[in-house]
C-alpha cells in the first residue's frame, strides 16, 4: 500500500460501519483520525486496561520497550507511578484534568535511569508542590508502605532484586512488578546480592498472607508482561538451591 494511503482507505472503511451512522463526514472524520492516531502509537488494541490505572504513554518514544507512566487514580486523588524521559508537568497536568484528579504523591519501581530520570523528576518536583515524591530509595529493605489514594490502599513493596531499590506497587488488586523478574531467582544483572534476593522473593511471595490483601493481575514496567487471574504466590517461587 502507497504511504498515506492506509488513512483514507481505513477512514472510508469507518465511514461506512454502523458505529459512525448517523454521524456527519466531517465529525467521522476526525474520530476516526483520532482512532488511527491511537491505532498508531499503539494504543487501546495492545495496551494494559486496569481500573483506576491510567496510562499516560510508554516513555521516551513509545516505542515497544518503553516504560510506561501511570496515573493510578481514585476519588479525585492521584497517585504518579513511573518518571521516565521525557515526561514533563505539562504531560502530567493533562492527565490529572482528564481523570478529574489532583496529584498527590509521585514515585518510581526503581532508580534506573528509564523508570526515574533525573531530569523529569525534577521537573515534576518543581511543578507539583502539593505532592509528595517517594524516591524508591527511601523505602526501607524487605517492607511494605501503605499509603492512601483518596481513601484507597496502595502498597509498596520494597524487595530489591533486580535493582538494590526494587518497588512493587499495588493499587486495586493489580501489582506493577518493575523489571523484577518473576518466577525464577536469575536477573539481567548482578546489581543484587543473591541472598537478598531469595528474601525479596520471600518477602513477595508473602505479601497476601501479611496483608491480608488478594492481588489478581499483575503488569510489568515495560508493559511487555501483563496477568490476570494470577496465582501470586507461584510468581515468587524460587529454586531453592
Ligand atoms: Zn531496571
Amino acid at each position: 500500500m502507497a504511504p498515506g494511503a492506509a488513512p483514507d482507505c481505513l477512514l472510508s472503511i469507518a465511514l461506512r460501519t454502523s458505529a459512525l451512522a448517523g454521524v456527519s463526514p466531517g465529525r467521522a472524520g476526525e474520530l476516526c483520525r483520532a482512532t488511527l492516531k491511537r491505532m498508531h502509537r499503539g494504543y487501546d488494541m495492545n495496551r494494559p486496561h486496569f481500573e483506576g490505572w491510567h496510562l499516560l504513554g510508554a516513555f521516551p518514544d513509545d516505542a515497544p520497550d518503553d516504560v510506561g507512566s501511570w496515573l493510578l487514580v481514585n476519588n479525585e486523588e492521584a497517585m504518579l507511578l513511573e518518571v521516565p524521559p521525557g515526561l514533563t508537568a505539562k504531560i502530567v497536568e493533562s492527565a490529572l484534568d482528564r481523570a478529574g484528579a489532583t496529584l498527590r504523591f509521585v514515585t518510581a519501581s526503581h532508580d534506573h535511569y528509564d523508570h526515574l530520570d533525573v531530569e523529569a523528576w525534577d521537573g515534576l518536583f518543581a511543578a507539583f508542590e502539593g505532592a509528595t515524591f517517594i524516591h524508591p530509595r527511601a523505602i526501607a529493605r524487605h517492607h511494605d508502605l501503605m499509603l492512601r489514594v483518596g481513601g484507597e490502599p496502595v502498597w509498596l513493596i520494597k524487595a530489591p532484586k533486580h535493582s538494590a531499590s526494587d518497588v512493587v506497587t499495588v493499587f486495586r488488586g493489580v501489582a506493577m512488578t518493575g523489571d523484577i523478574e518473576t518466577g525464577m531467582l536469575a536477573s539481567v544483572n548482578k546489581e543484587v546480592p543473591l541472598p537478598t534476593k531469595r528474601k525479596s522473593m520471600d518477602w513477595l511471595r508473602e505479601f497476601p498472607e501479611r496483608s491480608g490483601y488478594h492481588v489478581h493481575s499483575t503488569v510489568s514496567a515495560h508493559l511487555n508482561s501483563v496477568r490476570r487471574s494470577v496465582r501470586w504466590p507461584d510468581l515468587f517461587k524460587c529454586e531453592q538451591d
